[in-house]
């Protein structure tokens, strides 16, 4: 009987591997990256989709700009739970003086935009089996935020797609660091939209960029952990001024940095 009794509380020690089948970081709130684990094995669906459990149990449910209602959770194909989605509102950006080519381009500069969003679209297709991002994330620039995530933009007065990313402001020359451990996996040196780009995969579809940067100090496929010096801040690109366009997504959906990241450390 005493053994019976100490082998239950041995048991209930582990709620991820007993009683509760799924343990979650993260509130769910339009923009959020959740990272979640459940017990090896076992299978996870967000919504009715599949998403990839690693062999440790690790899994990324991210939620869009503009998820609303509930999210259902299912383990081994019973729904074990419904989470409420927070109410967002975002901010309305007014960006004027930005020369008219960059806002209404012509149709070489549409040519070039198109062959140049393929590079950014196929490295957010990487579906990579390492589990990089349960090793944490920083903020890869320190400075005042001067753009949010979210925010619909209206640009020389034309309303655009809503910003993607969080922009911050630093001088020319500061640096940039990757966000998380991960794999680089594009390093651009001069596209129409975002200058010199960096994109890091840190696993599981969960890639971030990096844009209009100055200079480049990484190369395609270098394996980088958080923390390393991946560039320095610039113009390069549709800018108005220096400053870092910091982008997250969970394959194509684009999540808030903030969010991911959590409070930025005081400089
Ligand atoms: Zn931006």
């Amino acid at each position: 009987m005493i053994v019976r009794l100490f082998l239950l509380a041995f048991l209930c020690s582990f709620p991820a591997y007993a009683d509760d089948p799924v343990s979650l970081s993260g509130g769910f709130i339009p923009g959020a990256l959740i990272i979640g684990q459940t017990a090896p094995g076992n299978t996870i669906a967000v919504d009715g989709d599949p998403v990839r459990v690693s062999s440790d149990g690790k899994f990324l449910i991210g939620l869009e700009r503009d998820a609303k209602g509930s999210l259902a959770l299912a383990v081994n194909g019973a729904e074990t739970h419904q989470y409420p989605i927070e109410k967002r509102d975002y901010e309305i950006q007014r960006i004027d003086g930005l020369p008219s080519n960059q806002v209404s381009p012509n149709p070489e500069t549409l040519a070039r935009i198109k062959r140049e969003r393929v590079f950014i679209t196929d490295a957010r297709k990487a579906d990579s089996l390492n589990t990089d991002f349960a090793s944490g994330f920083i903020w890869p620039v320190i400075g005042p935020i001067s753009g949010v995530y979210g925010s619909q933009r209206i640009l020389n007065g034309k309303p655009k797609n809503p910003h993607n990313g969080v922009d911050i402001a630093a001088p020319r020359g500061s640096e940039i660091v990757a966000m998380g451990d991960g794999k680089v996996v594009l390093v651009h040196e001069d596209m129409f939209y975002t200058g010199k780009t960096v994109m890091i995969d840190h696993g599981h579809g969960l890639t971030s960029v990096y844009i209009h940067m100055d200079t480049l100090h990484v190369r395609q496929n270098d394996t980088i952990t958080k923390g390393t010096l991946i560039g320095t801040v610039g113009k390069t690109g549709r800018t108005t001024g220096p400053h870092l366009h910091w982008g997250v997504t969970l394959f194509s959906m684009h999540l808030d940095p903030m969010l991911v990241v959590g409070e930025m450390p005081k400089p």
